[in-house]
């Protein structure tokens, strides 16, 4: 398989080939087309097996496709959910490589760090957000965010999320959601909590193993 054929726009796989990527990975060969069609995926993947791509190429190519940008205060359009800062900023800068050549902002935001920049950024409205749950969690309470009209909702390494003692968290903002979303799951294994997180937050999931 190539890129050309997966059905993402041209700036996305210019920024792909000008990273030097010439064929997508298995997970990108299953993953990108499912959600270009719109389905929630639950998809278990070791980290290194190219999965950030597989949920950011596709997430880029539908938010771009769409004319309405985030110009709305506080309103967040897809939200990316990271156990850690590391990998916050690591999917981050993914992000801002892979959506170099479409005009959408993006932004992460993890504890450990002085609120007032974060709620700067969220205060302009972002497309694309990545967020560790606890830090997020306080800025909605802070009354910085608005996640009622987020249309693609990402867990990623969501085994680590709730190993790390997520769960309330993650609870709490699912009802924070809107119930019409796409939402995508990735997972290195299938933990009973990983499947109780599937069977609460997917909609007729197409699964992929990997
Ligand atoms: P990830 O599993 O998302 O952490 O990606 C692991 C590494 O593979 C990262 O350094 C990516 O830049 C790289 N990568 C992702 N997709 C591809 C691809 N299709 N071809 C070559 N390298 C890739």
């Amino acid at each position: 398989m190539v890129f050309e054929k997966l059905g993402l726009s041209e700036p996305i796989r210019d920024a792909v080939r000008e990273l030097g990527y010439t064929k997508p990975t298995p997970v990108q060969n299953k993953v990108i087309p499912l959600v270009l069609e719109g389905k929630d995926v639950m998809a278990t993947a070791q980290t290194g097996t190219g999965k950030t791509a597989a949920y950011a190429l596709p997430l880029l190519h539908i938010l771009n496709k769409k004319t309405q940008k985030s110009t709305t205060s506080k309103v967040v359009r897809a939200l990316i959910l990271v156990p850690t800062r590391e990998l916050a900023s690591q999917v981050g800068a993914s992000v801002q490589a892979y959506g170099k050549n479409v005009p959408l902002s993006s932004a992460a935001i993890y504890g450990g760090v002085k609120f007032t920049p974060q709620a700067k950024k969220l205060d302009k409205g972002i497309d694309i957000l990545i967020a560790t749950p606890g830090r997020l969690l306080e800025h909605v309470k802070l009354g910085n965010v608005d996640l009622s009209r987020v249309e693609i909702v990402v867990f990623d390494e969501a085994d680590r999320i709730l190993d790390m003692g997520f769960w309330d968290e993650v609870q709490t903002l699912l009802g924070l959601f809107p119930k019409k979303r796409q939402t995508l799951l990735f997972s290195v294994g299938l933990s009973k909590s990983v499947k109780r997180l599937s069977e609460v937050s997917l909609k007729k999931p197409v699964t992929v193993a990997i």
